[in-house]
C-alpha cells in the first residue's frame, strides 16, 4: 500500500513550491496561470528512507489573489476536501511571511474534522516574520509545527521526522541511516526565541482559575485574546528568569462560566484542545480528593498528546499531615499512572500563593527534558549495555537482533530501534528499554515513544 500525503493550505503559501522541491519535478505549475484542468497533481517522493506519493491541489483553476473572497473561500474548501479525500496524511502549510490568516483557520477547521494525521508546516521560514508566525501557528492546535523553506529547501529533515512518526512500516524502503551527532553530546533543542507554552487543566473546582489569577497577579504579564479561535481563548505572556512564558487559557473568562454552575463540565475535546496548544501541561488536582478518575483521564490525554506535565496539588493550606500526604501522592502516581512515574508534584495554595515559587522551576525542567536529545553514539553504547544485561528473546529459536537505536525526535522524546523480526519483539522487552531510557537519561515526567523498525539486512539470518 502506497502512503499518500497531500499538501493543504490556502493559495500562495508555497504548496506548489514544496511539491516541486520534494518530487523534483521541473515542469511545475508555480505561476498563477488559470485553467489547468486536473484537480490535483501527484508525484513520487523519496525522502531519506521514506517513500510516499505526494499530492498537490494548488495551481489549478485557481486565480489566487484576484478572486473575490467568497470564491476564494470555496476554492480553498474544494482543494482541502480533495486533499483530505485523497490522502492518508496531510501537510498543512501556513505562510511564515504573511502570518496566520482567517483562511488558515478555515482550512484548520476542515482538516480537524478529517481525523487524519496532520503535520503543520510554517513555510517561508527564511523570511523575517516567520518566527512570530511559528509561535502563532502553535496555537492552531496541531502540535509543534515544522519550520520549512520550500524555496530554499530547508526544514526537510524535520518534515521527514514528522512524516516518519506517522508513516506505516511499509513506507520505509530500508532501515534509517545512522548518523552520529557531530558533537557527540546531547544537545538541548530549545528554540531560543519561542516562548515556553503552558496550559492549566484539571477538573472543575480543582482551583484552576484561582491558580491562573494568582500567576497573573504575581507575574507582570500581558494578556491578549487569540485571534480566530471560537471559544474564549486568551494568552498571557511574561518573562520568568530569562525565559519567555506563554500561558494559554482556552476556558477564557472562567469566572463568567462559573456563574452557571456545571457549565464548566470538562468536555474531553476542550481539554484536548488546550493540551495540544501547550508544551507543558499543569494538571491541577485538589489535595482533598487527589487522583480521581477525571484527573487520571486528563493525565492519559496528556500522555497521548505527547506533552510534558507537572502535577499541582492545590489547596495545600487545608492539608493537615502534609508530609504523609505527599508521600502517599508519590506512591499513587507510581501505581495509578506508571507512565508518569517521577512526574514533578508541586504542592501549593493557589489561594494564598504559598508554594507557587516552586512551580515555574519544575515547568522549565520538564520542558528541557521534553526537548532533550541524546547523541546516537551514547544511545548505542547504552543499548549494548542493555542488551548484555538482558538479551532479547529468541522466538522460534531465532534470536532477535537489535542493531541500533537513534533518537528520531524530541518533543516528546521518540526513539527508533532497528531490529530483526521487529514484529516479534515482545512488549515487555520494549518496556525494559523505555524504562532504561527513562532511568539512564532522566526522561521522567514526559512521554517517551519507541518505534521498532525492521532491519532488512539480507545477511541477517537472525
Ligand atoms: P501555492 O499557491 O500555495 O502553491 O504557492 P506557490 O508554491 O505558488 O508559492 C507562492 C509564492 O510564494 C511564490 O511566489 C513562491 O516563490 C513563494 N514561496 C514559496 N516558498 C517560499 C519560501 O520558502 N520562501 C519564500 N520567501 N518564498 C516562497
Ligand atoms: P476551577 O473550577 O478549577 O477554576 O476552580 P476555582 O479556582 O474556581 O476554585 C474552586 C474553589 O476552590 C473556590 O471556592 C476557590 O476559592 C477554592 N480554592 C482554590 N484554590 C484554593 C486553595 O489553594 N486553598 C483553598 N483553601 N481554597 C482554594
Amino acid at each position: 500500500m502506497v502512503f499518500r500525503v497531500a499538501i493543504a493550505g490556502r493559495p500562495n503559501v508555497g504548496k506548489s513550491t514544496l511539491f516541486n522541491r520534494l518530487t523534483g519535478s521541473e515542469a511545475a505549475i508555480v505561476d498563477n496561470t488559470p485553467g489547468v484542468t486536473r484537480d490535483w497533481r501527484e508525484g513520487a517522493v523519496q525522502l531519506l528512507d521514506l517513500d510516499f506519493q505526494l499530492l498537490d491541489t494548488a495551481g489549478l483553476d485557481n486565480t489566487k489573489a484576484s478572486v473575490k473572497s467568497t470564491a476564494l473561500d470555496s476554492l480553498i474548501q474544494r482543494q482541502t476536501f480533495i486533499a483530505i479525500e485523497q490522502s492518508d496524511a496531510l501537510i498543512f502549510i501556513v505562510d511564515g511571511k504573511d502570518g496566520i490568516t482567517p483562511f488558515d483557520h478555515d482550512v484548520a477547521k476542515l482538516l480537524r474534522r478529517a481525523g487524519k494525521p496532520i503535520i503543520l508546516a510554517v513555510n517561508k521560514s527564511d523570511t523575517k516574520a516567520a518566527d512570530a508566525t511559528f509561535d502563532d501557528a502553535r496555537t492552531l492546535g496541531f502540535g509543534e509545527p515544522v519550520a520549512l523553506s520550500a524555496a530554499h529547501g530547508t526544514g526537510t529533515q524535520d518534515l521527514y521526522e514528522a512524516l516518519a512518526e506517522i508513516a506505516p512500516d511499509s513506507a520505509f524502503v530500508r532501515p534509517p541511516v545512522v548518523e552520529d551527532d557531530e558533537d557527540g553530546e546531547e544537545a538541548e533543542d530549545v528554540r531560543p526565541n519561542s516562548p515556553l507554552t503552558i496550559a492549566i487543566v484539571g477538573r472543575p473546582n480543582a482551583g484552576k482559575s484561582t491558580l491562573l489569577n494568582q500567576i497573573l497577579g504575581t507575574e507582570r504579564s500581558i494578556t491578549s485574546p487569540i485571534a480566530g479561535t471560537t471559544r474564549d481563548a486568551v494568552v498571557a505572556e511574561w518573562m520568568w528568569e530569562d525565559r519567555k512564558i506563554r500561558l494559554i487559557d482556552t476556558a477564557g473568562l472562567r469566572k463568567k462560566a462559573k456563574v452557571e454552575e456545571g457549565l464548566e463540565q470538562m468536555s474531553a475535546t476542550a481539554a484536548i484542545d488546550e493540551i495540544k496548544m501547550a508544551e507543558v501541561v499543569i494538571l491541577v488536582i485538589d489535595a482533598a480528593i487527589p487522583f480521581e478518575t477525571q484527573d487520571l483521564q486528563i493525565a492519559d490525554l496528556v500522555e497521548r498528546e505527547g506533552r510534558a506535565m507537572i502535577v499541582v496539588v492545590n489547596k495545600w493550606d487545608l492539608v493537615e499531615d502534609k508530609a504523609q500526604l505527599l508521600k502517599n501522592l508519590k506512591a499513587r502516581v507510581d501505581q495509578l499512572l506508571p507512565q508518569w512515574k517521577g512526574v514533578p508534584i508541586v504542592a501549593l495554595s493557589a489561594l494564598s500563593g504559598e508554594g507557587l515559587d516552586r512551580m515555574m522551576p519544575a515547568i522549565v525542567k520538564q520542558h528541557d527534558i521534553w526537548n532533550r536529545r541524546i547523541s546516537t553514539h551514547r544511545l548505542n553504547e547504552w543499548l549494548q549495555y542493555m542488551l548484555e544485561k538482558h538479551s532479547p528473546p529468541a522466538p522460534k529459536g531465532r534470536r532477535i537482533r537489535i542493531r541500533y537505536i537513534t533518537q528520531a525526535r524530541t518533543r516528546p522524546p521518540t526513539f527508533a530501534i532497528s531490529s530483526s523480526q521487529a514484529g516479534e519483539l515482545p512488549d515487555d522487552y520494549g518496556r525494559y528499554l523505555v524504562n532504561g531510557l527513562r532511568d539512564n537519561f532522566g526522561f521522567t515526567g514526559v512521554p517517551v515513544r519507541m518505534k521498532v523498525k525492521t532491519s532488512r539486512n539480507p545477511f541477517d539470518k537472525g
